[in-house]
Formats: C-alpha cells, sequence, structure tokens
C-alpha cells in the first residue's frame, strides 16, 4: 500500500509504522518457534491503530487469524478483506450465527445454547461451523466449567458439521503482577479439562491460551496459538511484564511502539499574566505568555484527565497543557519555544527530535492503561502507514 501524499494528509492523523508492526511479528515469532501459530488481535480498530492498516501491513506475513471482538468488526474486516481467517472473540448473537458460519468465521463459544442454535446455522448456511471452546478456569468472564463439559461435548457430536477446532482461556491476572502463581493455577486447570476433553474427542488442533504478556514470559502457554494483541502494537502489557521479560531474558529492546499521534498548531496568541486559560479558569498564567491552541479535544481520545498536565512536542520541545481539554481543542504553553510558529506540527504521541511522548506516559496522566490510551483514540482520525 503506497502512502498518501502529504497534500492529502489530514492535519491530525495517526501514523503508523509498518516496519514497526513487522518487526514485532517476526519478533514474537521468533520466540515462539515456527510450530505455534499467530492471531493477530486487531479488535477495538487495531487498538486504535486502524483495522484496515494494520491487516493491510500483515496481510502477507504468516497469520493464522485476525482475531476481532464482534461480527461487526469481522463484517468491516470482511469487506476490504474479502475471505479474510477470522476469529471473533466476543459474543456473537444467535441470530447472526447463520452469517458467520457462512463466512466460515471461528467463533468463541461458551454458550450452550449457542451450540444449540450453531445446529440450525450450519443447516441454513450449508457449511461447516468451526468453533473454539473457551474454557473456565479463573477469569469468570467467558468460558465454561468443568462440569459443563459432558453437556457441551454432547450437543456438538450431535451435528458432525460443528467442528470443534480450538479450545482456548484466557489469563487473568499475568499482566498486573509480578507474581505468576494465579496464571499457573490457570494453566493447570486448562490442561486439566483439555485432557478431559481429548479423551473423548482426541486432540484438539488449535489449543489457545496465551495474550502478549503470556507469549512474551511463558513458553508453556504456547501451545498451537497465541493471540498477540498489545505487543504486535508495540506495546508491553504492563510494566510488570516488561520486568518479568527483562529479568528472565536481558533483551530490553524487544518491540517497536507502531503509533504516532500528529496536529498541528491552529492559533497563537499572547495571554498577559495574571489571566485565566479554558473552561473552569482552572489555570491562571504567572507570566507573560504565548500560548498555542491545538485542535484536539476528548472526542479525539485525548482525555480530559490531562488538563493541566500532559505536554506535547513542538519544534522538538515539551509544550505542557494550560487549562482543561475540552471537547475538540486544548491550549498549551509555547513562552519557551520563540520559534514555534501557526501550523508547525505538534506531536501528542511519539518523536520529535531527541524528545518523545510515550503512549505509557499519557496512560500515567491521564490513571490508565496504554491499552486504554490507543483504543479510544477517535475512529475518525485519519491512518497513514508510514515507512
Ligand atoms: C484482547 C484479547 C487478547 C489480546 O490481549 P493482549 O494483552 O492485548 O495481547 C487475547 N485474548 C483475548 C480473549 C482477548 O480478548
Amino acid at each position: 500500500m503506497k502512502t498518501e501524499p502529504h497534500s492529502s494528509r489530514a492535519a491530525s492523523h495517526i501514523e503508523i509504522s509498518k516496519s514497526a508492526i513487522l518487526h514485532n511479528v517476526r519478533t514474537i515469532q521468533r520466540i515462539i518457534g515456527e510450530r505455534v501459530g499467530i492471531a493477530a488481535v486487531v479488535k477495538a480498530c487495531a487498538y486504535g491503530h486502524g483495522a484496515n492498516e494494520v491487516v493491510q501491513v500483515l496481510i502477507n506475513e504468516q497469520i493464522r487469524f485476525f482475531a476481532v471482538h464482534s461480527i461487526e468488526e469481522a463484517d468491516r474486516l470482511d469487506q476490504s478483506f474479502p475471505g479474510l481467517p477470522i476469529l471473533i472473540l466476543g459474543y456473537v448473537p444467535l441470530s447472526h450465527l447463520e452469517h458467520a458460519v457462512s463466512r466460515s468465521w471461528r467463533l468463541t463459544v461458551s454458550s450452550i445454547e449457542t451450540v444449540n442454535s450453531l445446529h440450525e446455522a450450519v443447516g441454513r448456511a450449508g457449511k461447516e461451523a468451526y468453533m473454539h471452546l473457551k474454557l473456565e478456569t479463573g477469569t469468570n468472564r467467558q468460558g465454561i466449567r468443568e462440569s459443563q463439559i459432558p453437556a457441551f461435548l454432547d450437543a456438538i457430536a450431535r451435528e458432525p458439521r460443528i467442528v470443534l477446532e480450538g479450545a482456548s482461556m484466557h489469563f487473568a491476572n499475568i499482566e498486573d503482577t509480578t507474581d505468576h502463581s494465579f496464571a499457573k493455577m490457570q494453566l493447570e486447570r486448562y490442561k486439566k479439562m483439555l485432557a478431559q476433553i481429548e479423551a473423548q474427542v482426541g486432540r484438539i488442533p488449535i489449543r489457545h491460551t496465551a495474550s502478549s504478556a503470556a507469549s512474551l514470559l511463558f513458553e508453556s502457554t504456547h501451545f498451537d496459538m497465541i493471540r498477540f494483541g498489545i505487543s504486535l502494537y508495540g506495546l508491553w502489557p504492563s510494566k510488570q511484564t516488561y520486568l518479568s521479560y527483562l529479568i528472565a531474558r536481558k533483551e530490553n529492546s524487544l518491540l517497536k511502539p507502531v503509533l504516532s499521534w500528529k496536529t498541528i498548531i491552529s492559533e497563537i496568541k499572547d495571554v498577559p499574566s495574571g489571566d485565566y486559560i479554558g473552561y473552569g479558569c482552572t489555570y491562571r498564567t504567572t507570566y507573560d505568555s504565548r500560548i498555542a491552541v491545538i485542535p484536539i479535544g476528548y472526542f479525539d481520545g485525548y482525555d480530559r484527565k490531562l488538563s493541566n498536565l500532559a505536554h506535547v512536542l513542538i519544534r522538538g520541545k515539551r509544550a505542557p497543557v494550560r487549562g482543561r481539554i475540552c471537547m475538540d481543542i486544548f491550549m498549551v504553553d509555547i513562552t519557551h519555544i520563540p520559534e514555534a510558529s501557526l501550523q508547525d506540527e505538534v506531536v501528542l504521541i511519539g518523536s520529535q527530535g531527541d524528545e518523545r511522548i510515550t503512549v505509557e506516559q499519557l496512560a500515567d496522566w491521564a490513571g490508565t492503561i496504554n491499552y486504554e490510551i490507543v483504543s479510544r483514540i477517535n475512529p475518525l482520525l485519519q491512518r497513514v502507514i508510514v515507512d
């Protein structure tokens, strides 16, 4: 895919580094080995990076499935990439099962009503249904309990066109801690349930448990496939995961962040000492200030909690946010950057000169995690693939 000429680039846009995505996916493939497949998790607009753009970059890589949350996300991807192999991680309403089956989308299943409805759906679609049974091991989100296994296998066995292709689970406490005992307990439960299932129906072709953190930290979680989300985008699942990885492997520049968020200065003004800036008069200048207006706000995903806290980069220097973030606009102080001028590039995430604003820094300021910062970037903002 060619990148667009600069003139057609929106003033506010998201840049996606093709080389960084490829670096991250090839790095994890090296870590997990050729034998283990990758489900590239592109739910939530590819964690805000742009699902079409990320799939475009990955289309010629060895990706087993593109994992989305919903049937709507699957539909969107299918329009751009007909026949794309898709694994749906979230709930598919019973009325939409036939549609999913007709597209051969893989279904994550943890409710018996879904299996029963699949009996009709395979008939109407005239196709096999591929399901991945989700096992409950301690997260208590999706998943069936051990006691439910016989009923599920029974219902599956009654319709030969329902193919039990996968068995999965999801870790509850692998990112937020350096103590991995809960994860190990979940893994043991998974293996026990898996053995019970396989004793009855034979080897499940695609057994998968690992998200990014487990993929990076524990080989024992890889099985046949990993579900690789946040680290595909060059971000660590957490500080604890990063630390655990460093202690075990001592390799610190493993992942390359993919996303940069850029805009321009839309206005510059002199504000005398003692004036207030923005809604609620939460900031009052203590010196004669030069203020730049930035055409981005909380609608775009630039969190209101960043008010009076965050910095942006202008001419390679940090400019602090003054006053509250508005819906579509905020203001920064550029008194110390006299060379700044109208329509200068402003970096909200990414680097400029020697300075850099990381997703993690924004997450700290906003009191949240990197996942939320990127996934909430407004899908309407233009995504541009670079290098
Ligand atoms: C989102 C998601 C993932 C990816 O997790 P990361 O921590 O982003 O790698 C994996 N599995 C399931 C079930 C998910 O919902």
